[in-house]
């Protein structure tokens, strides 16, 4: 499914691509402006939904770029309507890199919302009532709302969202990284169950609703993932545990003139 996507352009080296239900969207939103507003309203609206998604592809880059600081390659962001995902060939095991990568999506958003607070002041009844002027300054009043909500929401402790990673890494400073993550996606799935539910009864969000529904199996998907290759990488590692034993009985042909040791172990796998 992740599969039918359209490649964008390239940023810092990163190709960013639009999932095609990202253009089912646009037409929604293009549609419901429309009806308010005709073509100047679809217009407004598809102009806002691309002024998110530029705070989306900046939370990304900000997770990617600091990733790649560790060494981790990231081929791509692909734009779903429920949000951005950056592509790691694999996620650092050290806790203090997780950490890092994790909390800089979130910092970004905040980081707007300052510049934004700084010139602009906060809306009207900003956070929880908050007023739009329709102005220019009511669209910077917008963005501000959203990256201030889109920081705080990623830091719900929900894996494999920002907020479940920290606390994985977290978990994983005192348990074995599996055990880590099996807990915090063990927490992650109730959470995201129960939030899905949320937002379907009490706010009735279908969007809020997919998004959980989309965590719940992201998180269980994750943690199969890091058990199978934990797996893998046991087999592995007894097999070459194994071989080294079974050289290290065949005795040398003359004890005063040993033959050389073995070259080191090639192993094929996990990666
Ligand atoms: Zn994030």
């Amino acid at each position: 499914m992740l599969g039918w996507s359209i490649n964008l352009f390239r940023v810092f080296g990163i190709q960013l691509a639009m999932h095609v239900s990202f253009l089912l969207l646009l037409a929604y939103v293009g549609y419901d402006g429309w009806t308010e507003g005709g073509w100047f309203g679809a217009v407004v609206n598809m102009l806002l939904v691309v002024a998110f998604f530029v705070c989306v592809v900046l939370h990304e880059l900000g997770h990617s770029l600091t990733a790649r600081r560790y060494g981790v390659q990231v081929p791509r962001i692909l734009l779903m309507p429920i949000g951005g995902m950056a592509e790691f060939d694999r996620i650092p095991r050290q806790p203090r890199a997780e950490l890092l990568i994790t909390a800089a999506g979130p910092a970004v958003n905040f980081a707007i919302v300052a510049v934004l607070v700084v010139a602009l002041g906060l809306p009207h009844g900003f956070p929880l009532h908050v007023e739009f002027e329709d102005s220019l300054t009511g669209v910077g009043h917008l963005l501000l709302y959203w990256n201030a909500i889109m920081g705080t929401f990623n830091l719900l402790p929900v894996f494999p969202m920002d907020g479940g990673r920290i606390f994985r890494a977290l978990l994983a400073r005192k348990l074995d990284y599996l055990r880590a993550t099996y807990w915090a996606a063990l927490i992650g799935k109730i959470l995201a169950g129960v939030l899905a539910c949320v937002a379907a009864v009490y706010f009735k969000n279908p969007f809020v609703t997919v998004l959980f529904i989309f965590i719940f199996f992201a998180g269980d998907a994750e943690y199969r993932l890091l058990l199978r290759r934990e797996r893998e990488a046991e087999h592995w590692a007894a097999w070459a545990k194994r071989l080294a034993a079974a050289q290290a009985a065949t005795p040398p042909q003359n004890p005063d003139d040993p033959s050389p040791p073995p070259p080191p172990l090639i192993l094929h796998g996990p990666n």
